[in-house]
């Protein structure tokens, strides 16, 4: 007979949702086991996501922010990119982040398996490497990965995900960015900065479908600039792998040459949970159509020893998110009163300007025919903005037109995935836009532009001037 052990808390996948609800509940006092097939904690955000694709994009950063010191009057010669101390860097970052996870999990006493778990019952779980695990209570973190088009699955190492984007082999004279979402549209930065001819193919009729218009028109127009070509409503319809690259059908209007042969095609087209070859239905775990596992508000499955979090227990998947879910569900195992009912998730884009938007969004406030007020402070008013060259920003308010109670933040410019947060706080505790407006903010500095912007809806602005028009 196989060996059993016995475990309080198992974790499955030890991604910034996982990690983060093992150490709390080790830090609770629980004995804790932690599971995933990689060698340290961290997960695809770690590994092969969020962080190594920030290292890459303050390259990126670095890149064009000598080329635009010209308006200063500073020159710089182009740039000599040595690609194996760029990979080599972006590798020592991850190193380091998680070599200070795998001590943290050792210093807590989180049991770490390397390994991939299975359901083989309610209450036990079959270990790849041999062995089974039963527990009192299992958190299902295990989530997403790159979605897959069969009509643009094909067997070449010029064909990349996310992941072999990442990885950073080559510059190619030329990319096809298949899907103009987060993905597409950070990694294309990074090569266009390197040196590559980008080509981004979207099927909708903008990039970022879904976040405000206003908020993407800065970023497009940014990007028309830096990118080769942008095709919107527009498909690729098939690749196929020829001497010199792979060649794609583009079916749309105004693309002028349908088949193009590049040297290299990402495809980003969207994630998906990670639920399927878990053995879930041997635990009695449900997923939705979409292979979501179904939870309810404290994070408990269909099976009441079982958890899930982070992106295959449902949209946005972000990483914040899962680690918010990740401390819920373990709060809810030690008996305390918690529940998932956050008013603001943040979402950054990381591209140059970024986008980050939180709360209700004038999308959706028009969806849901909700009246709003709406306040922008363009940042071309903006002291600091002015001073550092980019016053392509905006910074959006979204009030409830009875209590000014701040409803939703949409922000575009330099750096403001730092800038979100304070619309998060101002939203999970009721502020109001007159409190926005009464809260000093420091001068010259880009946070002046959410309470400016708060200010003009109570006649208070400095840097914004409208004539009344009675
Ligand atoms: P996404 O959903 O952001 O974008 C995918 C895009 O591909 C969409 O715009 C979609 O319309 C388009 N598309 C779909 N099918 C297509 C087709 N056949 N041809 C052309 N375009 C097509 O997905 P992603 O960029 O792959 O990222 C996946 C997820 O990863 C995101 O939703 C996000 O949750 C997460 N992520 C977050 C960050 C961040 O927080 N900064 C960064 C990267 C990824």
């Amino acid at each position: 007979m196989a060996d059993v052990t016995e475990s309080e808390l198992v974790v499955i996948g030890a991604g910034p949702g996982g990690y983060a609800a093992a150490f709390l509940a080790a830090d609770r006092g629980l004995q804790v086991t932690l599971i995933d097939p990689a060698a340290k904690p961290g997960g695809v955000c770690l590994h092969v996501g969020c962080i190594p694709s920030k290292a890459l994009l303050h390259a990126a950063r670095l890149i064009t922010d000598a080329r635009e010191g010209e308006g200063w009057g500073i020159h710089f010669d182009a740039p000599r990119i040595n690609l194996d101390t760029l990979r080599a860097r972006k590798e020592k970052v991850v190193d380091t982040l998680s070599g200070h996870l795998a001590r943290s999990a050792k210093d807590r006493k989180v049991n770490y398996l390397q390994t991939r778990a299975t359901f083989a019952g309610p209450r036990e779980l079959r270990l790849e490497s041999g062995g089974a695990v039963r527990f009192q209570n299992c958190i299902v973190a295990t989530g997403s990965s790159p979605t897959r088009l069969p009509h643009l699955a094909v067997d070449s190492p010029r064909v990349l995900d996310s992941t072999g984007a990442l990885a950073l082999e080559d510059v190619p004279p030329t990319l096809l960015v298949v899907g103009g979402g987060y993905i597409g549209l950070e990694m294309g930065t990074v090569y266009a900065a390197l040196g590559s001819k980008v080509t981004v193919v979207e099927l909708m009729d903008t990039l970022l479908p879904g976040v405000d218009p206003d908020l993407v028109r800065p970023l497009a127009n940014r990007l028309k600039g830096q990118f080769h070509a942008i095709h919107l409503s527009t498909k690729v319809t098939a690749l196929e792998k020829v001497p010199d690259g792979i060649r794609a059908t583009l079916e749309g209007e105004g693309v002028a040459e349908p088949k193009t042969t590049f040297a290299k095609v990402l495809v980003a087209v969207g994630r998906r949970p990670n639920s399927r070859d878990l053995g879930l239905e041997q635990a009695g775990v449900e997923v939705d159509a979409k292979g979501f596992v179904r939870v309810d508000e404290r994070r408990r499955t269909t099976n009441e020893h079982v958890y899930a979090i982070g992106d295959v227990a449902g949209e946005p998947m972000l990483a914040h998110k899962a680690a918010h879910e990740g401390k819920v569900a373990v709060e809810v195992i030690t008996g305390e009163p918690a529940v998932w009912e956050p008013r603001a998730i943040p979402a950054v884009v990381f591209t140059d300007p970024e986008i980050a938007w939180c709360g209700l969004t004038e999308t959706e406030a028009r969806q849901q025919k909700r009246e709003v007020r709406v306040a922008r402070f363009h940042w071309a008013a903006s002291g600091r903005a002015t001073t550092l060259g980019r016053p392509d920003g905006l910074t959006k308010l979204l009030v409830d037109p009875e209590s000014d109670r701040l409803l939703g933040v949409g922000l575009v410019g330099a750096g403001v995935g730092e800038l979100i947060a304070e619309g998060v706080l101002a939203i999970e505790m009721a502020a109001t836009a007159r409190d926005l407006a009464l809260t000093i903010h420091p001068h010259p500095t880009l946070t002046e532009t959410v309470m400016e912007a708060a200010e003009s809806l109570h006649g208070l602005a400095t840097h914004l001037y409208k004539v009344r028009k009675s």
